[in-house]
């Protein structure tokens, strides 16, 4: 999609835009589960509970055969039994096909996400992509021999979006986003989202460089730029926004 496009259906979204900042901003990322929330599976895996009455029963919850038909190309992962967190009352957090992913390759050289980073399968593919053919070789015209690794938060995370006690889920509790706050580069230079945002240096450059392209990519994109909560890190999801879900909302 183009520039102009882009541009174009972002003008027409501004009002569900701005409710849509509001439910995609949170604080900085911590895995700490809600008051009263029951979370039988949190960044790591979990068997998958029997469906309770309202919620759709999957056809075959078999992890092997879910976990099998992710594929992803130069990443380090495994696919893991499905996980599954729930809030009191409602249905809740959860995702089928998740994978751990734990490093991004790229020619002859490896990228370590750091801590490891638990998403569904399509949202793997998605962050895969972008970091492999835009983060990585731009990092390599700002800083000699690129990245060495990136720091994230923990990717799925059960909760509510902004962290409030009640409203919508937020798309980390479904496996599709994560946060970025700084990347280590091979030749000892860090990028610190919180500090660098905003300069005028490589690293100010670099942070300039991949939110762009971030924004061709995934329908959320929030920086420090967005609000308060994102001073830290970068947030990027796949979420849907609008009935279409056609809006894109970069901040
Ligand atoms: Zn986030």
């Amino acid at each position: 999609m183009n520039r102009m496009l882009r541009f174009g259906v972002r003008a027409t979204a501004s009002v569900i835009m701005m409710s849509a900042h509001a439910f995609a901003a949170e604080p900085v990322p911590a895995p700490k589960p809600l008051a009263g929330q029951t979370v039988t599976g949190k960044a790591t895996a979990s068997p998958l509970p029997k469906p309770k009455p309202g919620q759709t029963p999957d056809a075959d919850n078999s992890p092997a055969k879910k976990s099998a038909s992710c594929d992803l190309s130069g990443v380090d992962f495994e696919s893991i039994p499905p996980v599954r967190g729930e809030f009191s009352g409602d249905a809740g957090c959860g995702i089928e096909s998740p994978v751990r992913l734990t490093g991004i390759r790229r020619e002859s050289s490896t990228v370590v996400l750091k801590g490891s980073v638990t998403v569904s399968c399509q949202f793997a593919k998605t962050l895969s992509q972008w970091l492999q053919d835009d983060v990585l070789p731009v990092a390599e015209k700002h800083f000699d021999g690129g990245i060495k690794s990136i720091a994230t938060g923990p990717g799925y995370q059960c909760r509510r979006r902004n962290n409030q006690p009640d409203g919508k889920l937020s798309e980390h509790a479904l496996g599709k986003a994560v946060d970025i706050s700084g990347f280590s580069m091979h030749e000892g230079a860090s990028v610190s989202v919180e500090t660098d945002w905003g300069k005028d240096t490589p690293q100010g450059r670099f942070l300039k460089d991949i939110h762009e392209s971030a924004c061709a990519r995934f329908t959320t994109v929030l920086s420090p730029e967005g609000d308060e909560f994102h001073k830290s890190h970068l947030h990027v999801d796949i979420g849907c926004h609008g009935k279409s879900c056609t809006y894109l909302i970069c901040q």
